[in-house]
């Protein structure tokens, strides 16, 4: 049987960093996916790397606001009735952590990730020579009111504290910025600190071509496949059975599949979101993700078009997709941007693999010997792959991790 030093489970942004983390630490490491890398979640983002994100996206608590998001109202969320009884222990964690202390922790606790993601990004982009993916322009968040400005000021209080770059904008210094963006908004605010890239899922298959190229070895197969015979983790691959001494389980959203049956409990669930492309009219460009708060989406300039994507959609994992947010948020986009006709037939869905504090789950799985986890990354998994990867392969190899990895670790749930 083939034998490896690790398995990492799953070759999204997380699997596959992790791997070449790992690798670039002298261990012989085989990656397996069932499909390629970079072809699920990690494909279909809005391919902000953020250095500057604080707040993570909350659950509104506001009367008026939680009103319009149950009558589905509210561009920003949707849900599928059906799901919500299942929900409810997720949804209940999620709503204790979206107050204004449970969000001020997880962004401090965020913050060494966040302030360190770029720079993992760009050694291994320049490794890869995928650099001209990278754009690294920041981005722009605009405001349809005054009032919906004055409630990000908590945002940028932290932002001043953390010594996070945001500067504020009028309707002209954001027209600066994107001079194609129709003025429909009355403030903005620039993040300097993020790169946009223009094509996420070929930014990880980049990573994969590099990870094989210095000696990790790829394969296909089903993760469900793993057990823990002799001491050892081991998978069926395509290409036969293979054994590890350690494994990783890297599966985003598909995570939930294996740990519970190591006896791991985690309050873990999937936030949908879907993306469309749309074809610019001529002429018109868009140097940077640009996020309109009131409308629920986020535009980005991509090799397949101008990608709308859209914000969070309660639903089981695998129940069927519902168009309806991608359907509100196209005519919303088109009033932002001149933009022409949408280039797919149906949106593309997504599930953002998530913990209710926002935080991943990155370190050794409790009472499973040589067992790790790296997944629940939310938001922001294709921001964070490469730098909780190196965190990760530092606890694996006893290399003093660069930050106090215990705010990720499994056992905050007790
Ligand atoms: C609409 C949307 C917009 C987003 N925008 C951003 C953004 O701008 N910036 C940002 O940082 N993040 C963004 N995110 C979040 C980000 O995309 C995710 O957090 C991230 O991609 C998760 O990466 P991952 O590697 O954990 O999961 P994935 O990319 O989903 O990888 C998991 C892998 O596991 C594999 N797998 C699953 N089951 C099995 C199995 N049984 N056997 C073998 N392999 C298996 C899958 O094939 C897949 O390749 C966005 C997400 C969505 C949905």
């Amino acid at each position: 049987m083939a034998q490896a030093d690790v398995l990492v489970l799953g070759a999204g942004m997380v699997g596959v960093s992790t791997a070449l983390h790992l690798r670039r630490r002298g261990l012989s490491v085989v990656l397996m996916d069932r499909r390629g890398p970079g072809e699920e979640t990690s494909f279909g983002n809005a391919g902000v790397i953020e250095g500057s994100a604080l707040f993570p996206v909350s659950f509104p608590r506001d009367v008026g606001v939680l009103v319009r998001h149950a009558l589905k109202l509210a561009p920003q969320s949707n849900y599928r009735l059906g799901a919500l009884p299942g929900l409810v222990p997720w949804l209940l964690a999620y709503f204790q952590a979206s107050g204004d202390a449970g969000l001020a922790a997880s962004a401090r606790d965020l913050r060494p990730l966040m302030a360190r993601a770029r720079a993992e990004h760009r050694i291994f982009a320049d490794a890869a020579g995928a650099d001209g993916l990278l754009n690294p322009t920041g981005w722009v968040k605009i405001y349809r009111s005054e009032a919906d400005y004055a409630s990000a000021e908590p945002e940028r209080l932290l932002a001043r504290e953390l010594n996070v770059a945001c500067e504020e904008l009028d309707p002209q210094g954001v027209l600066k910025l994107e001079p194609h963006l129709r003025p429909d908004f009355v403030r903005g605010s620039f993040w300097p600190e993020c790169d946009n890239c223009s094509d996420p899922g070929g930014l990880v298959k980049a990573y994969a071509d590099l990870f094989v190229r210095e000696g990790g070895i790829l394969l296909k197969g089903d993760a469900r496949s793993l057990k823990r015979t002799g001491g050892r983790w081991r998978v069926d691959s395509d290409a036969g059975p293979v054994s590890g001494e350690r494994a990783v389980l890297c599966l985003g959203p598909w995570s939930m599949d294996l740990f519970g049956r190591f006896g791991l409990k985690l309050p873990f669930a999937v936030k949908r979101g879907y993306h469309v492309h749309l074809a610019p009219e001529p002429g018109v460009t868009l140097s940077r993700a640009v996020v309109d708060r009131a409308g629920g989406f986020c535009l980005q300039w991509t090799k397949y078009g101008v990608r709308a994507t859209t914000g969070i959609e309660f639903a089981g994992r695998d129940d069927p997709p519902d168009r309806r947010q991608a359907d509100l948020v196209v005519p919303l986009a088109r009033r932002l941007l001149p933009l022409g006709a949408v280039r797919e037939s149906e949106p593309w869905l997504g599930r953002r693999p998530a913990f209710p504090d926002s935080k991943p789950v990155v370190g050794a799985a409790p009472r499973q010997p040589g067992l790790f986890l790296n997944f629940g990354h939310s938001h922001w998994g294709f921001t964070l792959g490469p730098v909780t990867g190196l965190l990760l392969a530092q606890m694996m190899t006893g290399e003093a991790p660069f930050t106090d990895p215990a705010p990720y670790a499994a056992g905050r749930f007790g």
